[in-house]
């Protein structure tokens, strides 16, 4: 039998453990293994899977050497076989159906800023998921607990991008952006000039978010105003409870909705051409559904995001196709149906 890719079969299984919320430090078992055998001469793989040492190697361990031995004799790992037998597949059609109109995705981490994966990494994830692009979206200076990025190493990061798109596959390509906080006065919280270069410009609320729904409401209209914002981030800031491991964590990030006048921040997005982002993460689900149908009636176009802070996460786009088939979002309405030049000129026509 021909033998399998044993790296990129160590790909595929992190991918599909991190997309179904498993433990961090087992999907960091398969990555890492993958890291040190992708930098290994392949016959030198070969030769310690025949002897039995790779176990040897520091970064891959057991579990991780059974299913490069068995990709080289040219079988699916037992381990890869398992998870994509479980893998839930019981989507709505109409979800369906939108996933496989998305083209990218406009909003993703790095380890840039809170992310846990390198740009390279997050970049492979999103080709594997079948995307055109990716907009790489690392916070902005005010959020220093989220390392946000001050001009200086937003410009580097831009050098980088450039570099790292050089090396991609034909017809893939990381489209530059921030996930730019909103002040609490409605300003922007990046230079103008960075601002201009990006293509694609998340704006989103990460402070006082228990504001009164006046100075809420003033403060998403102006930046939704502003010509530089493209998409509006998880509008009402919402934290669920989610299923993962740790309940003790959940408990303490779950917080409710913020109080803003939707239907005049929906009317003034649908006004200015900008996106309300369906952000697709477990732990916000954002907007609830009843906003989001008041966003379909206000006439606004939308982005299903992932934010995905690590590669299987950009696997999550299928929740919030599934709330905007719910909700009655029309594909041609979702910015990330479009090509990456539609988007991009859409960006830049504001
Ligand atoms: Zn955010
Ligand atoms: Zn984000």
């Amino acid at each position: 039998m021909a033998s399998r890719d044993p790296v990129a079969d160590l790909r595929r299984i992190a991918f599909l453990l991190e997309s179904a919320h498993e433990a961090t430090f087992r999907v960091k078992a398969f990555r890492s293994a993958a890291n040190v055998l992708g930098g290994l001469d392949p016959e030198e793989t070969r030769t310690r899977a025949e002897n039995g040492t790779l176990a040897d190697l520091k970064g891959v361990g057991d579990v991780t050497a059974r299913c490069v031995a068995e990709s080289l004799a040219g079988e699916e790992p037992v381990y890869l076989r398992r998870l994509l037998a479980t893998e839930d597949d019981d989507l709505p059609v109409a979800a369906v159906h939108l996933r496989e109109k998305l083209r990218g995705d406009c909003h993703s981490h790095s380890d840039w800023s809170d992310g846990g994966s390198p740009i390279e990494e997050m970049a492979l994830a999103a080709v594997e998921v079948g995307h055109e692009y990716l907009v790489l979206t690392d916070h902005s200076p005010r959020l220093k607990v989220a390392r946000g990025l001050s001009p200086a190493r937003l410009k580097r990061q831009l050098d980088h991008v450039a570099t790292v798109n050089a090396q991609l596959p034909e017809g893939f390509r990381i489209l530059t952006g921030i996930e730019v906080d909103i002040n609490p006065d409605g300003t922007l919280d990046q230079e103008d000039e960075l601002l201009a270069r990006l293509d694609v410009v998340v704006g989103s609320v990460h402070s006082e978010l228990r504001a009164d729904e006046a100075v809420m409401t003033r403060r998403m209209l102006k930046a939704v105003a502003n010509p530089h914002l493209d998409v509006l981030g998880h509008c009402t800031g919402r934290r669920l409870p989610t299923k993962n491991n740790d309940r003790a964590h959940a408990r303490t990030s779950s917080r409710p909705p913020s109080d803003f006048d939707a239907k005049r921040v929906f009317a003034a997005a649908a006004e200015h051409g900008k996106a309300v982002e369906i952000n697709c993460r477990p732990d916000r689900l954002d907007p609830p559904k009843r906003l989001l149908r008041l966003a379909v009636e206000a006439g606004c176009l939308f982005a299903i995001d992932t934010d995905a802070h690590a590669p299987g996460q950009l696997d999550w786009q299928r929740y919030g196709c599934e709330r905007a088939a719910m909700c009655g979002v029309p594909a041609d309405r979702v910015v990330n149906t479009w090509s990456a030049e539609e988007l991009t000129r859409w960006a830049a026509g504001h």
